[in-house]
């Protein structure tokens, strides 16, 4: 119950204004946001990199439907791999894309639009020496974000995508994309989903995870396990050594504040750990999905309220 409302919390503007006007989400946001702008970001991503750690970049935004707004991400991720590259940390640290905050929902021409943002975003990456990952978002927009990585790939056959395990349809997705080349990175799903398209259960969205990972680690392409769950990732180290897979041939993902001794564990014993680091002003959806995975957040956030109310 919860969950499903802050979900639904994520998506109402008279929320957003109440929560982004609250300097007491501060303490809390920053923990999952490393800044607003490339100059606060990058020490963030040095640091990582220095521990050990892999890393990709979300400029936060989503459900974009301005142009001007698209126009501004897309340069934002331009201006992000120019420093990277200009920093030396292209290397070991991507950019994750959200194809809504790029012009998806743009009306009729939203998936051009969004493919010509992306390709920009590719070109960038490219000129940079890295790749790009696309986040997925709401059931609604599956279809079209695989279309959009199908055409990416043609040109950039090293773009990733996000496939999520709460989803029935996501094992057939995983075997059509366990090609060689093909970066998939698997999560539960982080969306308000029906049980029509969805899995409602953490048991049966945790079988699945197994299934689509299982389908995953005896492809032929890359796995990116996007978990903190301790027991999936037990699982995803026996079916690496089940299917022979080394420590470059697969690699762990979890996200900016949560389980950090975790990741640099993983690291230390040689895994490829990459850290998922949001970073930007539009940080609400981003931040309500955090709190709606873990109840304890929205204590923490209460109590936080609470003691400087
Ligand atoms: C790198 C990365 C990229 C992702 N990209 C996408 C995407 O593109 N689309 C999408 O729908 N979802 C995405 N997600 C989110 C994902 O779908 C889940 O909602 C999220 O990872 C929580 O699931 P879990 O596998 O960690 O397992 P859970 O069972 O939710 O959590 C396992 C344990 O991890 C810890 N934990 C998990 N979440 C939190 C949190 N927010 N705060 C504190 N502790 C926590 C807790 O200890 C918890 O008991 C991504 C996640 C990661 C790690």
């Amino acid at each position: 119950m919860l969950r499903t409302g802050l979900l639904a919390a994520s998506r109402s503007p008279q929320l957003r204004n109440l929560v982004e006007h609250t300097p007491l989400a501060q303490p809390l946001v920053t923990r999952f946001v490393a800044g607003t702008g490339v100059n606060e970001v990058l020490p963030t991503v040095a640091d990582l990199r220095a521990d050990g750690l892999a890393v990709t970049l979300d400029h936060l935004g989503e459900d974009t439907h301005d142009h001007n707004a698209v126009e501004a991400t897309v340069s934002a991720y331009e201006d992000l791999l120019a420093a990277l590259a200009e920093a030396g940390l292209a290397d070991g640290a991507e950019v994750s894309v959200k194809l809504s905050a790029v012009g998806q929902f743009l009306g009729d021409d939203g998936e051009r639009i969004a493919l010509d943002g992306a390709r920009r975003i590719c070109e960038a990456a490219r000129a940079a020496g890295t790749t790009v990952t696309l986040d997925m978002e709401d059931h609604t927009t599956t279809d079209s974000t695989l279309g959009i990585l199908t055409a990416l790939r043609a040109d950039f056959p090293w773009v990733g995508v996000a496939l999520q395990a709460y989803l029935h349809r996501t094992e057939a997705d995983c075997a059509a994309l366990a090609t060689a080349g093909s970066r998939v990175r698997l999560c539960k799903g982080a969306y308000a989903e029906p049980a029509s398209v969805a899995f409602q259960s953490k048991d049966e969205v945790d079988r699945s995870y197994v299934r689509c990972l299982r389908v995953l680690m005896a492809g032929a392409g890359y796995p990116m396990i996007a978990s903190h769950d301790p027991r999936l990732i037990a699982i995803a180290d026996s079916l690496a050594a089940k299917y022979g897979r080394a420590a470059d041939d697969h690699e762990f993902q979890m996200l900016h504040g949560v389980r950090p001794d975790e990741q640099r564990r993983l690291a230390a014993r040689g895994a490829t750990m990459r850290v998922y680091v949001p970073y930007g002003h539009d940080w609400y959806g981003y931040f309500m999905r955090r709190l709606a995975e873990r109840p304890a957040n929205v204590g923490f956030f209460l109590r936080s309220l609470a003691t400087r109310s």
